[in-house]
């Protein structure tokens, strides 16, 4: 048998002098069905297989077309494979519906081929420029030496995945030139044609398609090994959704440590270390847009015998009473902490002293009107002040501070405001 020694991937003789690809697959499998033992005729070209057949040193020519030229020392089978002849152009080409419609176009196609005789014979509208190979002829239209070449859609698909065609795109198809690609038998040898039918005959679609798949995606592999690049992407992916994952996890725990250590547990209201916080930054705030914002502290009266008479529970739910009437009391920009024990600040942003001895007398009364769980009417009395150009949060607390003291010091119940002199 005479093959093509340079025709990847339809076939090819490799290192070892063995026949392989596509063809080699199909041809192996005709004979095998057929009890049929195939030796290779080794050369090194094509046109060498060609002399050989014609001298009848081989009586079998693998995978060819059949064209007038060589049916004068050739019969054939029926084709063992179908494939289609694209058109290849550069990019910028427009879409080729019918190539007859073409002028003065150059079709770069290798010497000696089947597409090469037909071409010259059926579309005289074309200018052929001969090569010696199809790579040649594909450089030529990268090149812009010729504007187009005609290659089977499966070489091309191969050589598309293995080097890239570069500026090169597929404009159209030839159907007329669909390569119908058969065993070649010297004429004489008709028994072994016939037997050779016989086996090509039992050759399913499923069959082709499986052994082209496999030529064509081996070599595939031989560029980049895709399963590889997945297995990479698989993991990257992995580890990028569990930092994701854990990302998001520690930011909602972080966000709840967050929260947790600026309340106050009993309460729910801002702890003394958020208040510290709160102060620090609407002074910042008053000193930089001047606007005013003023304090409330109270402190529950005699709240230690809350605890002396009905326990410290009793207690407790007190000052998560006292908690609700601050918090709804007061308006959505005011401050409401526990400063400590049952003492509680009011940070009152944008808001004057008339303002803040107002809020303070409304919740003095609030306070003393409250029914409290098991301890019933309790009182609480209230300093306040306000923010001064040049205060530091020690001075505004410890004005807040003397107020109260104030406060209870003339009887309790009772609102006490301290402003620094100007
Ligand atoms: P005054 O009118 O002078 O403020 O008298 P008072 O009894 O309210 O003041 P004092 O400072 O003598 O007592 C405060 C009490 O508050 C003592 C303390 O046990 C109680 N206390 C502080 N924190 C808590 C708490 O979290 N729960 C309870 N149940 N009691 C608390
Ligand atoms: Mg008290
Ligand atoms: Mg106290």
């Amino acid at each position: 048998m005479c093959v093509d020694p340079d025709w990847t991937p339809f076939e090819h003789i490799n290192e070892k002098g063995e026949h392989e690809g596509i063809s080699a697959d199909l041809i192996q499998l005709v004979a095998q069905r057929v009890g049929l033992k195939i030796t290779l005729y080794p050369v090194k070209t094509w046109d060498e297989s060609l002399a050989a057949s014609k001298a009848g040193r081989c009586q079998i020519m693998s995978f060819l077309n059949k064209t007038p030229e060589r049916e004068t020392w050739l019969s054939f089978t029926e084709p063992i494979f179908f494939d289609p002849n694209i058109i290849i152009t550069r990019e910028e080409h427009a879409y080729i519906g019918d190539i007859r419609g073409l002028r003065d176009e150059t079709v770069a196609l290798p010497r000696g081929t089947m597409v090469e005789e037909r071409i010259r014979n059926d579309y005289p509208n074309l200018k052929v420029i001969p090569t010696g190979s199809e790579p040649e002829s594909v450089a030529l239209v990268s090149e812009r030496k010729a504007d187009m070449t005609i290659r089977s859609l499966i070489v091309a698909a191969y050589a598309i995945k293995k080097e890239g065609l570069f500026n090169l795109k597929i404009s159209g198809q030839i159907p007329e030139l669909t390569n119908k690609l058969r065993i070649g038998v010297l004429k004489e040898e008709t028994l072994l044609r016939d037997i050779l039918d016989k086996g090509v005959k039992t050759l399913s679609a499923q069959e082709r398609e499986t052994i082209s798949n496999k030529h064509v995606s081996i070599n595939v592999q031989q560029g980049v090994d895709y399963s590889l690049v997945w297995k990479i992407l698989a993991g990257a992916v992995i580890v990028l959704l569990t930092v994701t994952y854990w990302n998001r996890k520690l930011s909602v725990l972080n966000k709840e440590l967050e929260r947790l250590s600026v309340t106050d547990k009993l309460t729910g209201l801002y702890n003394r270390l958020k208040i510290d916080a709160v102060l620090e930054h609407e002074i910042t705030r008053s000193q930089r847009f001047g606007q005013p914002f003023s304090l409330i502290l109270l402190d529950i009266d005699h709240f230690k015998s809350v605890n002396d008479t009905y326990g410290h529970q009793a207690g407790d739910l007190v000052l998560i009473a006292v908690a609700s009437i601050l918090a709804g009391n007061t308006r959505k920009t005011d401050i409401v902490g526990r400063w400590g024990g049952e003492e509680f600040i009011v940070i009152c942003p944008q808001t004057d002293e008339i303002g803040v001895l107002n809020l303070a007398e409304g919740l003095r009364e609030k306070f003393q009107a409250y029914d409290f769980p098991v301890a019933k009417h309790k009182t609480a009395s209230f300093g306040v002040t306000t923010y001064r150009q040049g205060d530091q949060p020690k001075e505004i607390v410890q004005r807040v501070d003397e107020a109260l003291y104030l406060a209870k010091n003339n009887g309790r119940n009772r609102v006490e405001a301290r402003q620094r002199e100007v």
